[in-house]
């Protein structure tokens, strides 16, 4: 269902009445394609506080020129890890209140903070304060720009991290807070196929979200398992065979759904993705079980039995990657959800939970992407107004596209994103539901 709105004010007339009228001013967003891989322009890298992080490798190989920032910024980065009281934010304020208005449209805002000192409530303070101050100007940027905070220790273990929010890939990831460690990471090969030599399985692939996530996993080199229930057989091979992959119809519910995934996959997985999910909708006081149980089932039960299954038979390798499909649905709530909004919650716990222990145990790292308002058949079927309150109520004015939850499952998948472990990444255009 394509955005007229949006179409609209991109025209000159369309610009001028819906600013006349006070309307949502959604930016066309930058997004990545091989003919625009990067962002257009420079980088500007400030710092407030005395930093430890030695940034400027890092930075430099981010595509973007960290040297000559002539005109408009494309993206600022705000070392502000070495906060640690009130007067160090003021040191935030003078960095960025001369610099935010100059910077260029779909252009990228990063501040970087460190994990919160438990035995310095002042440092905590200081920096808990980053995620207020963040989120706050998220919403005040308005042209597509896009504020993120990043809580690191190590600046080589966030490289990863730092060129997916310095990219296109990232225009529809804003008012997040990220949180690296300092495990290694293995750089990868081929820097334009990251994946290549690895097997990547995404669940609910034969459309929607989950084949733009197969597909992008193919552009960076995986081999893709298109799986997805037997009645979409058809649709699922179409997907595979244009991404040189392979189909695999199973019901994920079924009882031995890891099993059979362990069978096809003799040679072992390297990225798995859940991302097969449904929806009954109904409130409560008028949802049966068989609308209650389905949804806890695909979205929740079978996620946690596969996960098991494929660490427990090794079918998952060292070095792995699950990324699970959560929803702002479960972080906000939504009426008329309890059984949707439950299951993705669901999915947070079990990521963040899980995440050290599959680390430890298999060197497997497990996170999962929120998507709030994504343009699939799931959101065409939303009445019309619930649909244009879902598409605007964001601080991006608009909804993303399958290729955002995509781009943000690969940059989890990375191989160099061994860092990011447990965390929820919300791709919502940071959404007024859900913090
Ligand atoms: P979709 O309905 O277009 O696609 C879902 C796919 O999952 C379908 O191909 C379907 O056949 C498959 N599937 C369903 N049950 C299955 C099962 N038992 N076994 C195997 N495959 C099964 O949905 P979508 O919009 O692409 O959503 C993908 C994921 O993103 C879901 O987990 C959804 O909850 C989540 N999500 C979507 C949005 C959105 O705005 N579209 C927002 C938040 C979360």
């Amino acid at each position: 269902m394509a955005d007229r709105y949006l179409s609209f004010t991109g025209t000159a007339p369309g610009r001028f009445l819906t600013r006349r009228l006070g309307l949502p001013q959604p930016a066309p967003l930058h997004r990545w394609s091989p003919r625009r891989p990067d962002l257009d322009g420079g980088l500007l890298h400030l710092t407030a506080g005395k930093s430890g992080l030695d940034l400027t490798p890092v930075l430099a190989r981010t595509g973007l020129d960290t040297d000559d920032v002539t005109g408009r910024p494309a993206a600022v980065v705000l070392d502000a890890s070495g906060v640690r009281d009130v007067e160090g934010l003021t040191e935030v304020h003078a960095a960025l209140h001369p610099v935010v208005r100059s910077v260029a449209a779909s252009g990228r805002i990063v501040v970087l903070g460190a994990p919160l000192d438990p035995a310095d409530h002042h440092q905590a303070a200081a920096q808990q304060a980053l995620e207020g101050f963040t989120r706050s100007l998220g919403k005040e940027t308005g042209r597509g720009i896009t504020v993120n905070l990043v809580r690191l220790t190590d600046a080589a273990a966030a490289e990863s991290t730092l060129r997916f929010l310095l990219s296109p890939k990232s225009a529809y990831v804003s008012g997040q807070v990220i949180g690296t460690g300092a495990h290694e990471s293995a750089a990868p090969h081929d820097v334009d196929r990251p994946l290549a030599g690895r097997t990547a399985l995404v669940t609910g692939a034969a459309r929607g979200i989950g084949e733009a996530v197969a597909e992008t996993l193919a552009r960076d080199g995986a081999k893709v398992v298109v799986l997805d229930v037997p009645q979409a057989e058809q649709d699922a091979r179409r997907v595979a065979e244009r991404l040189g992959g392979t189909a695999l119809p199973l019901d994920i519910t079924a009882a031995d759904a890891g099993a059979r995934i362990a069978e096809a996959l003799p040679d072992g997985l390297d990225v798995l993705v859940h991302n097969a999910g449904i929806t009954r909708d109904r409130r409560l006081v008028n949802m049966p079980a068989e609308r209650w149980n389905p949804v806890l089932e695909v979205n929740l039960a079978s996620v946690l039995r596969t996960t098991d299954a494929l660490l427990a038979a090794g079918t998952l390798k060292r070095g792995g990657r699950i990324v699970a499909t959560a929803s702002i649905a479960g972080i906000a709530g939504n009426a008329g959800q309890t059984n949707y909004g439950a299951s993705k919650a669901g999915i947070t716990g079990l990521v963040r939970t899980l995440a050290p222990h599959a680390f430890a145990g298999h060197g497997v790292t497990v996170n999962a992407v929120a998507p709030g308002f994504i343009e699939t058949r799931m959101t065409a079927a939303v009445p019309l107004f619930i649909r244009e309150a879902g598409r605007r109520m964001n601080s991006l004015a608009q909804g993303g596209l399958p290729a955002d939850v995509a781009e943000t499952t690969a940059w989890l998948a990375h191989p160099a994103s061994g860092a990011v472990n447990g965390q929820v990444v919300r791709v919502c255009g940071q959404s007024l539901l859900g913090a």
